[in-house]
């Protein structure tokens, strides 16, 4: 039996990954951790995410519950996570990280530090989402450079980082399926006199409103016909299976930085 630690417990990912996990065999819950002042620091961590009491206080700091877990699951802040990847490199243990928004600084020393645990690191978990970056690279190896590629993507108010992880990736992807750099070829706004659209561009379109739980569509348009791949996530519960699902496999793992597609045999 995985026993699992959730970081960003009174969160929403956090929640729904405490959800999920009760209906998963072969993994429990043996700690939760939340920001030192978060009033659900101290209380049961059941009654915090709307479960029955577990007899499990959620923690004020990770040090103190890392001893009882053999993985972590963090979906909270980029410096908080960074500093509890920090902790879990130095106790030689697994990690979940599905946190967005790092730095490229902070992302070098994620994968500086992968091989000192065994990270699966993704920004999105969910199984449509990670079938959707095969799919693209493919469509975009097919296509070449005679349709524009576009990429818009939607989230709910709250979100702090644009674009969202998963629309850098799929950015990413297509630029690499394509031969081009994405450092250069990435448009992330356009106002005024812009001039005609390069070949090369990759744009990259972000819209924030309501409670929209994250859309990603990718746009190749050609003359006279455009291919669009949409992906729609209907509630947080899809990458909550996700994570707990790469938690099950990363465990068993050698040390080393893992993302999605090897959690799900997509490479
Ligand atoms: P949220 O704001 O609801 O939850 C984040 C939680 O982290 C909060 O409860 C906050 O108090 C807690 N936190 C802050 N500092 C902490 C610390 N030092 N220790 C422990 N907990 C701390 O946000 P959310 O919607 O749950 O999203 C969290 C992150 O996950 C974001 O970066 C989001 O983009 C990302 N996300 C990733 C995926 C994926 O599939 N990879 C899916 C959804 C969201």
């Amino acid at each position: 039996m995985i026993q699992a630690i959730v970081s960003g417990a009174a969160g929403r990912m956090g929640g729904r990954i405490i959800h999920m996990m009760e209906g998963v065999e072969g993994i429990v819950l043996a700690g939760a951790v939340e920001r030192p002042d978060h009033p659900a620091v101290g209380k049961d961590v059941g009654e915090v995410v709307g479960l029955p009491v577990k007899g499990i206080k959620v923690s004020g700091s990770l040090n103190e519950v890392l001893p009882k877990g053999q993985v972590l699951i963090e979906f909270t802040h980029p410096d908080p996570s960074l500093a509890h990847l920090r902790e879990v490199a130095a106790a030689g243990k697994a990690m979940v990280l599905g946190t967005t928004g790092f730095s490229p600084a902070q992302v070098a020393e994620i994968h500086a530090l992968a091989p000192r645990t065994r990270l699966v690191f993704a920004p999105n978990m969910s199984v449509g989402v990670n079938l959707m970056f095969k799919v693209v690279a493919d469509i975009a190896r097919v296509l070449k450079d005679g349709y524009d590629v576009e990429i818009v993507e939607a989230h709910h108010r709250l979100k702090k980082d644009a674009p969202s992880g998963t629309a850098i990736k799929l950015a990413q992807v297509i630029a690499h399926a394509l031969g081009r750099d994405l450092d250069k070829v990435g448009v992330y706004e356009r106002k005024g006199i812009i001039g005609e659209r390069t070949q090369e561009e990759i744009g990259v379109q972000t819209v924030r409103a309501g409670d929209i739980v994250g859309e990603h569509t990718v746009l190749f348009g050609g003359i006279g016909e455009r291919l669009e791949i949409i992906h729609r996530a209907h509630s947080r519960d899809n990458f909550a299976r996700g994570a707990v699902r790469a938690a099950l496999w990363v465990v068993p793992q050698p040390p080393g930085l893992y993302d999605m597609q090897d959690v799900l045999e997509l490479k």
